[in-house]
């Protein structure tokens, strides 16, 4: 479970996140929308400390985040992994050297290792792409390497910076359903900040989470919140 109490960001004295409070349970699959600069990414980057908040608490998994020693969050970090719109491979190396690469920097047996990394390569399915390098993969199926390098290191909660950003709308919609069956099949919790809220609801998500001017300003099914006029009324498409 992921628990924000009370979260407020400053930066230079301007407040980025303002009194949020949030409990995502384990297993769900959350979306945040939001306008540019609404908070989105400062939101969720408290969630994993890269940008750990002024004042509030962060409990990930009944440990609070902010009260932890460095080693300790080293550690309680390693099981929240995060997607960025940019795949982030190394181009000299292979899908399967890539995936390979977070398990060699902690020292996973071999043995282990390919095991780990043979699962993960059907989960995300590209058992028959292992040897092809970087440049020789579409979009969607570098964004599938990038997505397998996280889940390699068995991590409990996946958070999505716009991972549909630089993808065609047939690739997002493909890349939602991935993201939904591997949800489904390791139990893990999702969230996702996508602006393109028509490829995310391509899958039927728990939540929709919108945020403005670093505030909550709904958190609705998104059912509830497409009967509303609060997209149209944030400047967003629905
Ligand atoms: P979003 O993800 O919704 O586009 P962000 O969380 O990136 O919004 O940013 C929220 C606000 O905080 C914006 O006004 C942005 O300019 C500001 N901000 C974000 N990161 C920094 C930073 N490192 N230093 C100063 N201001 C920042």
């Amino acid at each position: 479970m992921i628990e924000l109490k009370h979260i407020n960001k400053i930066y230079n004295g301007f407040n980025a996140l303002n009194d949020i409070s949030l409990t995502i349970k384990d297993g769900e699959i959350c979306g945040i929308i939001g306008q540019s600069g609404a908070g989105k990414s400062t939101l969720v980057r408290c969630i994993n400390m890269l940008e750990p908040p002024t004042s509030g608490d962060v409990i990930v998994n009944g440990r609070n985040m902010v009260t932890l020693s460095k080693r300790e969050l080293r550690e309680e970090r390693k099981k929240i992994g995060m997607i960025f719109q940019h795949f982030n491979l190394l181009s000299s190396r292979t899908v399967y050297e890539n995936v390979a690469f977070p398990l060699e920097l902690s020292n996973v047996p071999q043995g282990e290792q390919k095991e780990r990394i043979n699962d993960i390569l059907e989960l995300v399915g590209l058992a028959d792409y292992r040897n092809k390098y970087p440049a020789q993969l579409s979009g969607g199926q570098k964004q599938r390497v990038s997505l397998a390098g996280v889940m390699v290191d068995q991590v409990k909660i996946l958070l999505f910076d716009e991972p549909l950003a630089n993808l065609d709308p047939a690739t997002g919609k493909q890349t939602i359903e991935l993201i939904d069956e591997i949800q489904k099949e390791t139990d893990t919790t999702v969230v996702i900040i996508e602006h393109r809220l028509e490829d995310v609801l391509w899958r039927d998500v728990d939540r929709i989470i919108l945020v403005s001017e670093g505030r909550i300003l709904a958190d609705l099914h998104p059912d509830e919140l497409l009967a509303t006029d609060l997209l149209a009324d944030n400047g967003i498409r629905e």
